[in-house]
């Protein structure tokens, strides 16, 4: 830290990251990235034509972009908001609708919420999850204050059903809520469906994890007309041109093949139900997934150290330290062939314990 740094960022602890590593070539499970790439029309958007106008600034508004999220989802353009990843559009949300109110969410959840409420000074309520990992709906009802919740959860991949979602937007009328909508293309309902209904709902999306452009860094949302020019009023307080050029042409053009995208999660849905029966059969606890990872235990190996085996051996897992969840690692679903290689050397780990 510099002398120089502002008094109020002193104690902030930013997000880590899961790790990125460049040493050797991993079957990298770890940040839940698709492992297919993206579909032809999106790979050619980002052609020689479109990188020679990067001399030129992005259009501010995305309205291209804007136009094609709007019409697939069934929405208006000025009910949709785009930005550089998800990351950004839920810190614009505890920043424009949390200061004045707190926020709440789960103990175990995106470990980026307690950031961006420690960022922007925002008093957070940490409600816990039930035994089960379960969102416990009646304490995120009647709150007072900005809800967020992922769903499906990370790391548990548990999704909430579409009624729950309902009562706990009409249970908060005079604050936002958000729904992070990461995972929700691998199996859970999706909250935009009561978006007519009810004006403080925030549904948040990305592209980063069905839609293969993870490093291309775009997420979208959808939310009353009101709440998306809040949303604006803070990107043009902070980056007007929040999406880049090649982003925005790569976005659209995947709307048009958003057939090869949802094949895809089918085929991610597919290996993950495989993988679970194997992690079963391994005798491991996994809780049920929505999601394009599956969150597992082992009685008779701690999380860290089958993470830290894992790594020796080539897969990389997320492991988490919370204690609540130390001793789990959340597995991204591969291709049927990586997940094959990860449950050999699995087995293989697991062999010195005897339980195999
Ligand atoms: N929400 C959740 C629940 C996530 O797991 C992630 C991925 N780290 C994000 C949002 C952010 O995704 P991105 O910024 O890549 O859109």
């Amino acid at each position: 830290m510099s002398r120089f740094l502002s008094k109020e960022y002193a104690a902030l602890k930013e997000y880590i990251p899961g790790e990125q590593p460049q040493d050797r070539k991993y079957i990298k499970l770890n940040t839940n990235e698709s492992p297919y790439p993206p579909s032809p029309k999106t790979q050619d958007a980002i052609s020689r034509d479109a990188a020679a106008k990067l001399c030129l600034y992005s259009d501010p508004e995305s309205r291209a972009l804007k136009e094609g999220l709007a019409d697939l989802y069934g929405v208006t353009p000025r009910q949709v908001f785009v930005s550089n990843g998800s990351d950004d559009i839920l810190n614009f949300a505890f920043m424009a609708f949390g200061k004045d109110v707190g926020a709440c969410y789960a103990d175990i959840t995106y470990g980026f919420y307690p950031v961006f409420a420690q960022l922007h000074h925002i008093d957070a309520r940490v409600i816990p999850l039930s035994a089960d990992f379960t969102l416990p709906i009646a304490e995120f009802c009647h709150t007072g204050r900005l809800v967020v919740i992922a769903n499906p959860n990370a790391p548990t991949g548990i999704a909430l059903s579409l009624a729950e979602v309902e009562e706990i937007v009409r249970s908060n009328p005079d604050t936002v809520v958000v729904i992070d909508e990461a995972y929700v293309d691998f199996g859970a309902e999706s909250a935009l469906a009561l978006l007519p209904k009810y004006d403080n709902l925030l549904v948040v999306r990305t592209y980063s994890k069905s839609r293969s452009m993870a490093g291309a860094r775009l997420g979208f949302a959808f939310a009353s007309e009101a709440i998306i020019s809040d949303l604006e009023r803070i990107k043009y307080s902070t980056n007007p041109y929040n999406v880049n050029r090649l982003t925005q042409a790569a976005g659209l053009a995947a709307l048009s093949e958003d057939g090869y995208y949802t094949d895809n999660c089918k085929r991610i849905i597919a290996t993950r139900e495989r993988t679970r029966e194997a992690l079963v059969a391994l005798g491991f606890t996994v809780l049920p997934s929505s999601a394009n990872f599956l969150f597992a235990t082992h009685e008779k190996m701690t999380g860290e150290e089958i993470y830290r085996r894992l790594k020796e051996d080539g897969v990389l897992v997320r492991h988490f330290t919370a204690p609540r969840i130390a001793n789990y690692n959340r597995i991204t679903i591969g291709t049927d062939e990586e997940m094959t290689q990860m449950l050999a050397r699995l087995t293989n780990i697991l062999k010195g314990t005897q339980t195999i």
